[in-house]
C-alpha cells in the first residue's frame, strides 16, 4: 500500500541498512511499538530467525531471536530479546508429543515453558515469552504478532471467521481463541502447512500474527493488514452514523471540563480509600472525547458488563470495569458517592462469584476483588494500578477496549472472552509464578507523598530520598519553577514509566511539580485537588517550607516581618494540616504529617527572636495536631539545626553576616561555597558529633517518620542537630 491512513509507515531503508540483523529486528519492533494503533504497551512480540555462528562448534546455526518476557516493543533493545536454537525448539515438538495427558491448558503444555531454557543460544539470560512457539513454528524468517485495536475488533466480533474471510480474502487464515502456549503454536503450524499461500492468521478474541522471509515485507504486511481492517471498520462506522451514533448514541452529556475536574477531585480520595482496603492504589483519570463518548452512551452499561477481550487488556482491567449509572445532568455528587458505594459492593460480590464459579482445584487464592477501572457518565474513567505507570497502563488498556468495542459494534456484535477462559488466564499458574517472582515492593511503594518546600534545600533532598523508596512525590513550592525542576530531576532519574494514557495532570510520572502558598487556604486546597487528579489522593505530607527573618541593623525585627515569620512557620503548617485532614478523612487511609521545627525552638538566642519563637510554637503545633488528627494521621516534627549547605535560608549575605558575627576570617571575594564550608564547619565544631549537618541527614529523619518503622511514634520532635546539648528537650 502506498499511503496509510490508519497506521504510521516509518521504515527507513538507509537506517535499516546501517544495522546488523538483530539491530534490524529491534528497529522493526520499535517502529511497530511506537504506534498505539499497531499494538498496546507491553503487548505483542516480534522475531527473526537468523544465521549465527555457534560458539560451541564454530558452525553456522539458525537462531530464533524473539522478544522475551517483560518490556515493550516501543522501548525494547537487544536485551529484551531471547535467542534460542531454532532446531532445538522444533525438536521440542517430539518431547511434547511423547507426553501423556497433553492438550490445551494441560500441565504438560505449561511444562514446555521451562523447556525453552534448554534451547538458549549463547547464554542469553532473557527469559522466553509464552508466545515463543508461535514464532518458532511458523515458517516465516520474520514474524510479527500484534494487538491492534482494529484487528481485535474483528477478533472480538461474533462472526469473526466470516468477517476475516470477507475483509482479507485468502490473505488471512483463522484460528479460534486458544490460550497462548505450545498448542497454539502447533495449531498455527498446521494452518500454515495446510494453506501455504497464507502469510497471516487472525487469532480469535486476541489479535493477529503475520510473517515473511523479508523483514521489510513482514513490516509492511503487518501495516497493510491493520490498514485494511481499520478502513473496513471506519467505512461501516461512518455509514452507521459515525460518532453521533456510536454505542447506540448518547444517553448523557459530558460535564464542562472545570466541573469534571471539581467532581473528580471531590470523589477521588474517597474512591481511592474504598479500593485500597487491602493494598493501596494510584489513580489515573481519563476524560478525553473518546472515553466520554463511551461512558455517556446508551450501550455503555451493556458493553461494560461484557468486559474486555484481548488477554493483555483484561489482566490489567480485570474481568470487567465498574460502570456507574449516574445521571450527570440531574443527579448531584452525593448521589454519585452513594451509587459508587453500592456499585463497589456489588462488584466485589460479582468478582467473588466469578472466582467461585471458575476456580479449579489448584487455582491460586482469590485476589483483590476491587475494580481497576471505574466508568462514570459525564465525567470519564478512573483507572487504578500499583503505581502511576501501572495505572496509566490500565487506563490505556481500557481505552483500547473501548476502541475494540467501537469497531466490533460497527461491523458486527461485540463478544467478550467466555468467563472461564478469562479466569484461566487471570489465575493461570504460570501467571501466578510470574507474580511470585516479582521483587518485593519498595518500602514506600503505592504511596503519594507531598513535600512542601521541595524546590530547594531539605525539601528537595527529602523528595529525592522518598522517591528512592518507591513513593510518588508531589514537589510543592511557592516557587513553581523550582518545584517543577525537582520533579524533572526525579523523572530524569527514574523515567516516567510506561502506559500511554491519562488526561492533563493525570498523564504525569512518578513526580509532579506544583505551586502553593501555604499561608493561603485556597491555594493549599487547589494544590491538594490537583494531587487528587494526578494520583487519586495522597498518603503523607512533609512540610519543609520555612522562613528566617534576621533582625535589622539596630537588632530590631519589623512588625510585618514578625507576622510573616509566624504566618509561614506556624500558620502555614496549620493550614496545610487542616486542609489535608479533610482529604485524609475522606480517604480513610492512615497517613503521616511531618512538620519542620528547629533546634532554636528550645534554645533562646540573640538575633533570631521571631524565628525561634515561631519554631517553639511549631513544636507545640506538632503535639496539638497529633491529638487532633489521631488515630488516622501521625504527626511528628523534625528539628534541624544549622544546615548551611544547600539551604535557601543561608544566602551569601547571611553567611557573611554569620562569619563576621563569630569573627571567622574570610575575604569579600571568596567563593560562596568556600564561605559556606567555613560556616558549616564552625557550626559542626559546636556539636557533640563534630560533623557538618547536611540536607541528606535531615531527609533521613523525614523518611523514617513517614515509614512504618516509627509507626508508634506521634506528637514527637526528632532533632537532627549534630547533638546540641543546649537544645536537649526537657
Ligand atoms: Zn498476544
Amino acid at each position: 500500500m502506498s499511503s496509510y491512513k490508519y497506521v504510521n509507515f516509518l521504515w527507513d531503508d538507509a537506517k535499516a541498512a546501517s544495522l546488523d540483523p538483530v539491530g534490524r529486528l529491534v528497529y522493526r519492533s520499535n517502529l511497530l511499538g511506537s504506534d498505539q494503533r499497531i499494538t498496546n504497551t507491553g503487548g505483542g512480540n516480534t522475531s527473526s530467525k537468523l544465521v549465527e555462528i555457534d560458539p560451541l562448534t564454530g558452525q553456522k546455526v539458525e537462531v530464533l531471536w524473539v522478544k522475551g518476557s517483560g518490556g515493550d516493543l516501543r522501548t525494547s533493545n537487544r536485551d529484551n530479546f531471547s535467542s534460542l536454537y531454532q532446531d532445538k525448539l522444533i525438536a521440542l515438538q517430539q518431547v511434547y508429543a511423547a507426553k501423556a495427558n497433553k492438550g490445551i491448558k494441560s500441565e504438560a503444555e505449561d511444562a514446555m515453558v521451562n523447556m525453552y531454557f534448554h534451547t538458549t543460544f549463547n547464554l542469553n539470560p532473557r527469559a522466553s515469552s509464552i508466545d515463543t512457539p508461535l514464532h518458532s513454528f511458523l515458517p516465516g524468517k520474520h514474524v510479527d504478532h500484534m494487538h491492534p485495536n482494529a484487528i481485535i475488533a474483528i477478533a472480538a466480533s461474533k462472526n469473526c471467521e466470516k468477517l476475516t474471510q470477507e475483509i482479507f480474502g485468502g490473505d488471512m487464515a483463522y484460528v479460534p481463541w486458544m490460550r497462548p502456549g505450545f498448542e497454539l503454536g502447533l495449531a498455527m503450524q498446521e494452518v500454515a502447512r495446510k494453506q501455504p499461500s497464507v502469510k497471516a492468521i487472525m487469532m480469535g478474541q486476541h489479535g493477529f500474527i503475520s510473517w515473511d522471509d523479508n523483514e521489510k515485507v513482514c513490516y509492511t504486511r503487518t501495516l497493510d493488514l491493520i490498514e485494511k481492517a481499520a478502513a473496513y471498520i471506519e467505512a461501516k462506522y461512518a455509514a452507521k452514523g459515525g460518532d453521533a451514533k456510536a454505542f447506540g448514541g448518547a444517553k448523557y452529556q459530558s460535564l464542562a471540563p472545570e466541573a469534571r475536574a471539581t467532581a473528580f477531585a471531590a470523589i477521588l480520595p474517597w474512591l481511592r480509600g474504598q479500593v485500597s482496603q487491602q493494598k493501596r492504589f494510584i489513580g489515573t483519570v481519563q476524560d478525553d472525547e473518546k472515553i466520554l463518548r463511551f461512558v455517556n452512551s446508551k450501550d455503555a452499561a451493556r458493553l461494560a458488563e461484557l468486559g474486555t477481550s484481548c488477554p493483555d487488556h483484561f489482566l490489567r482491567t480485570k474481568i470487567k470495569p465498574l460502570y456507574i449509572d449516574w445521571n450527570p445532568q440531574s443527579e448531584d455528587a452525593a448521589a454519585l458517592k452513594k451509587k459508587l458505594a453500592a456499585g463497589l459492593d456489588q462488584y466485589r460480590k460479582d468478582y467473588a462469584a466469578y472466582y467461585a464459579a471458575c476456580k479449579r482445584v489448584n487455582s491460586p487464592a482469590i485476589r483483590d476483588a476491587n475494580p481497576t477501572v471505574v466508568l462514570i457518565p459525564g465525567l470519564g474513567m478512573i483507572a487504578w494500578g500499583k503505581d502511576k505507570s501501572e495505572s496509566r497502563v490500565t487506563a490505556e488498556f481500557y481505552n483500547c477496549a473501548v476502541e475494540v468495542m467501537r469497531g466490533a459494534e460497527a461491523i458486527d456484535t461485540y463478544i467478550a472472552l467466555p468467563q472461564q477462559e478469562a479466569f484461566d488466564i487471570e489465575y493461570w499458574l504460570l501467571e501466578e509464578a510470574k507474580l511470585q517472582r516479582m521483587p518485593a515492593e519498595k518500602e514506600l511503594a503505592r504511596q503519594t507523598i507531598i513535600v512542601v518546600g521541595a524546590g530547594s534545600g531539605i525539601g528537595k533532598e527529602t523528595a529525592h530520598r522518598l522517591v528512592k523508596e518507591g513513593a510518588h512525590i508531589v514537589c510543592v513550592d511557592l516557587n513553581e519553577a523550582a518545584a517543577q525542576a525537582t520533579a524533572k530531576e526525579i523523572e530524569a532519574k527514574y523515567g516516567v514509566g510506561i502506559g500511554v494514557a491519562g488526561t492533563g495532570l493525570s498523564n504525569c510520572g512518578p513526580a509532579l511539580g506544583l505551586a502553593a502558598n501555604i499561608t493561603d487556604r485556597a491555594s493549599i486546597r487547589a494544590m491538594l485537588d490537583k494531587v487528587a487528579l494526578a494520583y487519586g489522593g495522597f498518603d503523607s505530607i512533609c512540610v519543609t517550607a520555612g522562613i528566617f527573618v534576621p533582625s535589622d541593623t539596630t537588632g530590631h525585627i519589623p512588625d510585618d516581618k514578625w507576622a510573616l515569620t509566624f504566618n509561614i512557620n506556624v500558620t502555614g503548617s496549620y493550614f496545610v494540616a487542616d486542609e489535608a485532614f479533610k482529604t485524609w478523612k475522606e480517604q480513610g487511609l492512615r497517613g503521616n504529617l511531618v512538620l519542620t521545627t528547629s533546634a532554636n525552638a528550645a534554645v533562646a538566642k540573640k538575633g533570631s527572636l521571631a524565628y525561634d519563637t515561631s519554631k517553639a510554637a511549631a513544636n507545640h503545633l506538632v503535639r496539638e495536631l497529633a491529638m487532633e488528627l489521631s488515630p488516622l494521621v501521625r504527626v511528628n516534627g523534625v528539628a534541624p539545626a544549622t544546615v548551611v549547605q544547600g539551604s535557601a535560608m543561608f544566602p551569601r549575605d547571611r553567611v557573611i553576616g554569620s562569619l563576621a558575627k563569630y569573627a571567622i576570617p574570610y575575604t569579600e571575594d571568596e567563593a560562596t561555597d568556600s564561605l559556606v564550608t567555613k560556616l558549616a564547619q564552625f557550626y559542626a565544631d559546636r556539636t557533640l558529633t563534630k560533623s557538618p549537618i547536611t540536607p541528606a541527614d535531615q531527609a533521613e529523619a523525614y523518611f523514617l517518620l513517614v515509614t512504618k518503622r516509627l509507626s508508634k511514634t506521634t506528637g514527637q520532635i526528632v532533632t537532627v542537630d549534630g547533638g546540641l546539648h543546649e537544645a536537649f528537650l526537657r
